[in-house]
């Protein structure tokens, strides 16, 4: 057998009980979903806001198909830019309080496109050690040398700065701006006085701040009323914004560099209308009312509270990312399968996403949950966490 080796592997996740199937999901993506075929209560997406199934967006998708078509039938570069593209990425400018902006098909694919393309060999990278794995990836996809330093401890930032620095023509500070696991916020004051101590330059992965934190959802950029002193922030709108895709706020220079080194945006199709039409609509929403925020942050700071009473281990979060931490591997998948049991979604996550000896089970508030369904939940917790002993 060619792919034994393979097999051999899937039998070692297996025994560290950390195998699984896709769940499989039938109709939207909303408070309440049909997952397997069983009605459960949905702590595990990433819809913070809850526009993937909002009406006014849903009917922007279906006007835009019926204007555009459903593909945008080449690269940006070629004859794939349509009008809808350059509305969103001037709407988004002006959101974000930045200069320009340069929209991709994915948060995945901006930190794979934009790292490359801004940093070379002769530079050095510096990256938080918890930062998102296609920031990971894009480091490696650069020439650059790259190092890490210990998760938010500026210290050590200093350190390696410090260090490094003379060796370097361009040093690029990277971190995540709301770790996705922990819920933790980047200290960005402090390492932008770093940078500009250090004559560094700043890049800020704001995929879990974009539609959660700042006004209306404008991001940890925004949070820390830092405008124009990060040189890249980067955003996704897969998760608050509801669709699919993703962009990279700055200055004109970025973005007229990107545009002619970005390889994802060089050599893989932009948006379809279908996606860049719901999302025009939704940064529209989020700067006519800032509703849609606090109902998120009134159920967070709601669910956490109760959780927290409760007596279970919630680490660091300051969003409304809420990890339970569990621990071993093995218990953290029988916790979130039994919450399963009891008609609540919360997936686990284990090694390697997050370090060994922490696995959680993760759970993902929103604005479109309901009072009664946050209570539900957390009785579902109470119960399996007594019968675990975790709690
Ligand atoms: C989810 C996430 C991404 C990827 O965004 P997509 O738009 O889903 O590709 C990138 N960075 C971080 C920190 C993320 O949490």
């Amino acid at each position: 057998m060619r792919l034994s080796f393979l097999e051999e592997k899937i039998t070692g996740l297996k025994e560290a009980g950390v195998y699984r199937k896709l769940p499989v999901l039938e109709g939207p993506n909303e408070a309440e979903i049909i997952l397997n075929g069983q009605r459960v209560i949905n702590l595990s997406s990433n819809n913070y806001l809850g526009f993937a199934n909002h009406p006014k967006l849903k009917q922007a998708a279906i006007e835009a198909v019926e204007k555009y078509g459903v593909g945008a039938g080449a690269v940006r570069t070629i004859v794939g830019n349509m009008d809808l593209h350059e509305e969103l990425e001037k709407l988004l400018a002006e959101f974000k309080r930045e200069e320009a902006v340069m929209v991709f098909q994915s948060g995945f694919n901006c930190n794979t496109g934009t790292i490359q393309a801004i940093v070379e060999k002769g530079d050095l990278i510096v990256s938080d050690e918890l930062n998102h794995a296609s920031i990971i990836d894009g480091c490696r996809l650069s020439r650059a040398d790259k190092t890490i330093y210990k998760h938010c401890d500026m210290e050590d930032l200093e350190r390696v700065l410090k260090e490094n620095r003379d060796k370097y023509r361009n040093v690029l500070i990277i971190t995540d701006g709301v770790f996705s696991m922990d819920g933790d916020i980047a200290p960005l004051p402090e390492i932008v006085k770093l940078a500009e101590k250090y004559n560094a330059l700043t890049y800020v992965d704001d995929a879990h701040g974009s539609g959660v934190l700042g006004e209306s959802g404008r991001g940890t950029v925004d949070h820390f009323h830092l405008h124009g002193k990060v040189d890249f922030t980067i955003g996704t709108l897969s998760k608050a914004i509801g669709v699919i895709g993703g962009y990279v706020a700055g200055s004109e220079v970025m973005k007229d560099w990107l545009l002619h080194r970005g390889r994802p945006l060089l050599f893989s199709t932009s948006l379809p209308p279908a996606a860049v039409a719901p999302i025009i609509v939704a940064i529209k929403e989020l700067m006519r009312t800032t509703e849609y925020t606090e109902r998120l942050w009134d159920n967070a700071r709601y669910f956490k509270a109760r959780l927290g009473e409760l007596g279970f281990d919630l680490g660091k979060s300051q969003t409304p990312i809420t990890p339970v931490i569990i621990g071993n591997e093995a218990k953290t998948m029988e916790f979130s399968r039994k919450l399963l049991e009891k008609g609540v979604f919360v997936s686990g996550i284990v090694f390697p996403t997050v370090p060994k000896g922490t696995g959680r089970v993760r759970c993902m508030v929103t604005a479109g949950h309901t009072k009664e369904q946050l209570d539900k939940a957390i009785a579902v917790f109470k119960e399996v966490g007594h019968q675990m002993g975790i709690i």
